[in-house]
């Protein structure tokens, strides 16, 4: 399906990743002395990690609910910069004042045709001791959800996404003045009640299909880990697509003394009220739908009639907040670099959670808290790494990455000058490792990991990751996978804290974490427990030790390296690939508004129509029109061309080392690329987010769009919009080339 245009098929082949080295080749960045050093010192760092830490500090962590904001909380924060300190990392907490909206009242009743009233609640299981913790537990909610009291017929919008409102327009259906329940799945919570309110809908009800983590998954908690059928996923519903962090200071740290937007001019809070249900209260609401069965593919597995309404089912939602501030603590944990202190190496996670968290986040935490401690161990025996490593950990994650967004807000200009690389790790499981990043680390990710070993298969981890996607991936990740030896990076959109980093910042971002095989039904439930985490997703904390020796590869590798390890030929071939994808849509796109209109007026759409039901023809479309995008496959080009002499540059330069002056002035070139690909101005209509090459959509939230500018202009048919972000994308991709070429200038120095 992806074409190549520009005959550069052997190119293409070249620059395929990765570029495993061969056995006697050292990795990029290292010469083979560096390199059998660089080996020893990860082999004394493995050694140092002990699985029995990781449970000790679970079992602490996760004893109580340490939401943002809670008592629990800031001891925390407190314990682990407690930790930091006595392993030698010079630690200090950074205070932030975001907003933190808890529940003054909640109600969801059905009104009509029968009376219902949800029970909002999640009852305590004697198999869990810390889920009878009540007092302290946040109740069932969506942060940032608006106040608001309403009562109207109920429809059912299946995921909630744009596509689904087409879905029922076809059937005559609209939501104008009504409460749409979705159910959780299909994309970031937050879209459903900004697409449901973009309708005009007044209230929105999310509830959890067994389908998607309950019983049709596997047996339910407490007999196995499954969501039960009084489980609720709480969340944040903030329009993350617009900016992430604090939802009153966007683009600046939310400080004491920041200027504020009142909670009215916050474009990110929900326009409507919105609360997450269990199945439990979700069914009497759905059983009382009346009006034409929901399509196929929108039916869950309640044991009922899945039905779209509207009506006759009548729902009363009220709810009301406590529109409160509260301190945010990260956790920043330094080790300053010996001969490159002014160049940082960021790993977080964060520490906040919905309620206890076991697996979200403290799973991610703990290993990252002993990969901290063994390098800081290694320190104490004399180690100091060439560049700074910082760790941090990282509080309001859950309402919106409040933490991480403020701490990069408030540290832009040093992070502009100073940082390599952010490693992200959040939630650990058993499973497959999945690798998120920027494509310039994409050769370095395999070769820092190539030893690394899962711990039940005893085999490498990227050996599994990949035979996962050759069984199990799209037919183009096949494709992908089979002509190359190594695990390709995904691009990242949202989900987790790396997002302030990378599309904010622009700092060369990964995320790492295991999973897949456990028992995932707790999510953000007063069910994720450290009782349900050591019976259904790393018993033995094998995991989380092999969450600590990834991410301690990668810092440790990042922080000792001659010069920085980034490869742009991954990159180069990632982006060639989603100008491909770009073209593809467009094309798409025209054929089927062009096979559509045709179907409109030959009666199509009316011929098959049943007769028994309503049905609505879509309306007809402009034409797609053939879109300039020259200034970008333009770029691509000049790309290609820079990235190619920049590796001709390395190779001839691999036995004549560089100085060590030239190897910083190098790095800083190098670090500079990352931010190349980003814009000042950011995305249309979305400024915050800068990376002109990754990009949570602003209908997918988590799900990544790459290219965003011109792939989401030609998906909203702004044609004009496309064309023009087809130029500021080719501009930045001109700036990102000219980058490359000033390194290959330094590698060509004598
Ligand atoms: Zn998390």
């Amino acid at each position: 399906m992806k074409q190549t245009r520009f005959g550069a098929a052997t190119l293409a082949a070249l620059l395929l990743a990765p570029r495993l080295p061969a056995a006697e080749a050292p990795p990029l960045g290292f010469t083979p002395e560096g390199a059998d050093a660089q080996r020893a010192l990860e082999a004394r760092f493995d050694a140092l990690l002990e699985a029995r830490n990781l449970r000790t500090w679970m079992e602490r962590l996760s004893a109580r609910p340490h939401h943002l904001g809670s008592a629990w909380g800031k001891q925390n924060a407190d314990f682990i910069a407690g930790l930091f300190r006595a392993w030698g990392y010079d630690t200090r907490i950074e205070e932030f004042y975001v907003l933190m909206p808890t529940p003054k009242e909640r109600r969801v009743e059905l009104v009509a045709p029968t009376r219902f009233v949800a029970s909002l609640e999640e009852p305590a299981l004697a198999e869990d001791k810390t889920s009878g913790q009540k007092k302290e537990q946040l109740p069932t909610y969506n942060a940032y959800s608006a106040d608001g009291d309403v009562t109207g017929e109920l429809v059912y919008v299946n995921w909630g996404v744009p596509a689904d409102y087409e879905e029922l327009a076809l059937r005559g259906i609209d939501v104008k003045g009504k409460i749409v329940i979705a159910r959780y799945g299909g994309s970031w919570r937050g879209i459903k009640p900004k697409v449901a309110a973009e309708h005009g809908a007044v209230g929105c009800i999310i509830f959890s299909d067994p389908a998607g983590d309950g019983y049709s998954q596997g047996e339910v908690y407490p007999k196995g880990g499954f969501r039960p059928d009084a489980g609720v996923q709480r969340g944040s519903v903030k329009d993350m697509p617009i900016s992430s962090g604090d939802p009153l200071t966007p683009g600046v740290a939310a400080t004491k003394d920041a200027k504020r937007l009142s909670i009215a001019e916050a474009t990110t809070i929900a326009k409507i009220p919105v609360l997450p249900i269990s199945a439990a209260d979700a069914r009497p609401l759905l059983v009382a739908l009346g009006g034409p069965m929901a399509p196929e593919s929108w039916r869950g597995a309640l044991p009922m009639t899945y039905r779209l309404g509207p009506g006759p089912a009548r729902v009363h939602l009220k709810l009301a907040f406590n529109w409160d501030t509260a301190t945010a603590y990260d956790v920043i944990a330094t080790l300053r670099g010996a001969e490159r202190p002014d160049e940082w190496i960021v790993r977080g996670n964060h520490h906040d959670a919905w309620v206890n968290g076991a697996s979200d986040p403290v799973s991610g935490l703990v290993g990252l808290l002993e990969e901290a401690r063994a390098v800081g161990e290694l320190a104490k025996g004399g180690f100091r790494p060439k560049r700074t490593l910082v760790y941090a950990a990282w509080d309001g994650e859950e309402e919106g990455l409040l933490g991480s967004s403020e701490w990069v807000e408030a540290h832009m200009d040093e992070l502009e000058a100073k940082a390599v690389a952010y490693i992200n790790s959040d939630s650990n499981s058993r499973g497959f490792l999945d690798l998120g990043g920027s494509h310039s680390l994409e050769t370095f990710v395999n070769q820092s990991l190539a030893d690394v070993q899962d711990p039940a298969k005893k085999l490498g981890v990227l050996v599994r990751s990949r035979a996962r996607t050759l069984l199990n991936g799209s037919p183009d990740e096949r494709k992908q996978a089979r002509a190359s030896k190594g695990v390709h990076l995904e691009p990242l959109g949202s989900g987790s804290d790396f997002t302030p980093f990378l599309q904010h910042a622009a700092v060369a971002s990964l995320n790492i974490g295991y999973g897949g095989e456990g028992d995932y039904g707790q999510y953000h439930s007063i069910y994720d427990s450290f009782d349900h985490y050591t019976r259904f997703m790393d018993p033995d904390f094998s995991y989380g030790l092999a969450l600590a020796r990834t991410g301690g590869r990668l810092a440790l590798r990042l922080a000792q390296a001659d010069s920085l390890p980034f490869d742009f030929g991954p990159l180069a071939t990632a982006i060639e690939g989603y100008l491909d994808e770009v073209r593809v849509l467009a094309d798409r796109m025209r054929e089927e508004t062009d096979q559509r209109n045709k179907d409109l007026e030959a009666g199509t759409f009316t011929a098959y129509f049943t007769p028994y039901e309503t049905r609505v023809a879509p309306p007809r479309q402009e034409p797609v029109p053939r879109l300039n995008l020259a200034p970008l496959e333009n770029a691509v080009d000049r790309v290609k061309k820079a990235v190619t002499a920049f590796e001709q540059a390395r190779t001839s330069r691999a036995d004549r080392p560089l100085t060590a002056e030239r190897a910083r002035e190098l790095d800083s070139v190098l670090r500079g690329c990352e931010r190349a690909l980003s814009s000042q101005e950011g995305l249309p209509g979305r400024p915050w987010y800068r990376h002109q090459i990754y990009a949570p959509g602003r209908y997918t939230g988590y799900g990544v769009k790459t290219l965003p500018g011109v792939r989401e202009a030609i998906e909203l048919r702004n044609w004009r919009e496309a064309e023009e972000q087809a130029v500021v994308v080719g501009h930045t991709l001109e700036g990102f080339a000219a980058e490359v070429d000033r390194a290959t200038e330094i590698l060509r120095k004598p």
